[in-house]
């Protein structure tokens, strides 16, 4: 596995995010549960805390009623009231209807007047509770009642310095957890990532041996669906890539071996012709004839090669005229007679109506011609091609049907890339470059027309063509 650089190629990578996810879906919901929790615990005790309060601070009002302290300031009020006090270890104050302070169980605020909201509201009958968490209190107002009517009011407050003990307790435990929480999702992230991205490591490992030898390797990552899916398109692509390599080296051989050849041929009867004294003139003008021969055909594959190569070049740039079809099926079907001569094969040519249309003639010429020649070279001694044209309101037809040696049935659907050759045996014999086909491909495409081929191995094949009669660019 290629190993990251520490740095923005880290901070890149799956693995980073894959990290982030883990460590974040971990701790987030840690950190939510002791917040929720935490303020959970604040609110139930702060509540619980002010409803005793309340009560207790009911039953000494009913006491101070019963023992009519507000009218007497009897002494067994007193002692209830301290001892109150000193149980909740707070402050208690009696204020009166007049909201002045009878009584305050730390002595300091007696005889003064209170001017207090919560006061107000408890003298309206009202019982107010109000923690101050920022001070650490709690502060609870019940009104004394008698025969219905407030004669005046007890406020408590008590320090709240034991739920915050508490709560810095909790908090204290709550961190230890978080912190082993965090400890926890970083190694489970930086594991977890790790062996999830391991596949895609053991990917690039291949891929990097695949590039010193593609012949032999193949990708095979079957940890994940994703990664089976990935490796079956590479190889897929590598089958591709090897099929190409393989046409352009046999492309390479073919167009040597058949540049190669004519070149021997007259390299020999040169030769010959030089060797000998006095050449007889009907042996030199033989010989010449046969050289004369050699050069055409060396000048067919160069042609053919060049041709491929300018229509890759110019796509699109057709010199369109308006152009009389069947003289152009006729003047190639002339040309090629005496090649299918050689072999006896007859060529019947049908034209069904006068055509025209807007083509570009050479290239159209091309199509023809290498579309006919085929049928002449893939045939049999004494074979036959049959020729047709035709046409609609739309497009005109040309099927060119041979009863030659047909096309394998796997080798269909490769005869019109480039390079390709079916029966490579029987092919090299014949001769050619198996640039044909792809240069009437092109053409037909460049036209907006279309082109099919059916064919049975041992019975022969069937080309045909279908362009528009106008050209739309
Ligand atoms: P080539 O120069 O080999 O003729 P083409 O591109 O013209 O190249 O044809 C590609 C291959 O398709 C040929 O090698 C041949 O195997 C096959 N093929 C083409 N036309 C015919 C046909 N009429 N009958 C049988 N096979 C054909």
């Amino acid at each position: 596995m290629k190993h990251f650089k520490l740095g923005f190629d880290f901070l890149g990578s799956i693995r980073f995010y894959i990290f982030l996810m883990v460590f974040f879906a971990g701790l987030i919901p840690s950190l939510f549960l002791t917040s929720s929790v935490l303020g959970g615990y604040e609110r139930r005790t702060v509540s619980s805390e002010t409803i005793r309060i309340t009560a207790q601070s009911k039953l000494l009002a009913n006491r101070l009623v019963a023992d009519g302290f507000f009218e007497n300031n009897s002494d067994v009020s007193y002692d209830q009231i301290e001892l109150l006090a000193s149980y909740y270890e707070g402050r208690i104050i009696l204020i009166d209807t007049d909201y002045e302070i009878v009584y305050d169980s730390y002595g300091i605020d007696e005889g003064k007047t209170v001017v207090s909201e919560k006061v107000f509201e408890c003298m309206r009958g009202l019982d107010v509770s109000n923690y101050d968490s920022a001070n650490g209190y709690i502060e609870v107002c019940v009104p004394v009642t008698e025969n219905d009517e407030v004669i005046g009011v007890i406020a408590v407050s008590k320090s709240s310095s034991g739920i915050s003990a508490d709560m810095d307790y909790i908090k204290q435990n709550a961190f230890v957890m978080q912190f082993s929480i965090m400890i926890l999702v970083i190694f489970i992230a930086i594991y977890g990532s790790g062996k999830l991205m391991k596949p895609f490591g053991v990917m690039s490992e291949s891929i990097d041996r695949i590039q010193t030898d593609y012949e032999n390797e193949q990708l095979s990552v079957l940890n994940y669906t994703e990664t089976k899916e990935i490796s079956k398109a590479f190889n897929a692509m590598l089958s591709r890539i090897k099929t190409l390599d393989d046409s352009r080296q046999e492309f390479v051989s073919n167009v040597s071996h058949e540049l190669k050849t004519p070149l021997t041929s007259m390299k020999v009867l040169a030769d010959s012709l030089l060797d000998q004294e006095d050449v007889p003139n009907e042996l030199y003008k033989e010989f010449m004839t046969d050289i004369a021969e050699e050069i055409d055909r060396e000048n067919k594959i160069i042609n053919d090669l060049l041709s491929l190569v300018k229509l890759d070049k110019s796509q699109g740039v057709l010199n369109i005229t308006q152009v009389n079809v069947n003289e152009l099926m006729e003047l190639t079907l002339k040309r090629l007679r005496p090649i299918a001569g050689k072999k006896n094969i007859e060529i019947v040519y049908e034209t069904l109506r006068p055509v025209s249309a807007e083509i570009d003639e050479v290239k159209m010429a091309l199509v023809f011609t290498n579309l006919v020649e085929n049928a002449i070279k893939y045939n049999v001694e004494d074979g036959w091609v049959h020729v047709s044209l035709n046409a609609d309101h739309q497009f005109f037809y040309v099927t060119v049907e041979d009863g030659g040696i047909g096309i394998p049935e796997e080798s269909v659907e490769h005869i019109f890339e480039r390079f390709y050759r079916a029966d490579k045996s029987h092919s090299r014999e014949i001769g050619g470059t198996g640039l044909g086909l792809a240069i009437v491909r092109n053409a037909v495409l460049m036209h907006r027309g279309a082109i099919q081929v059916n064919s049975t191995e041992g019975k022969g094949s069937t080309f045909s063509l279908r362009v528009p009669l106008t050209y739309a660019s």
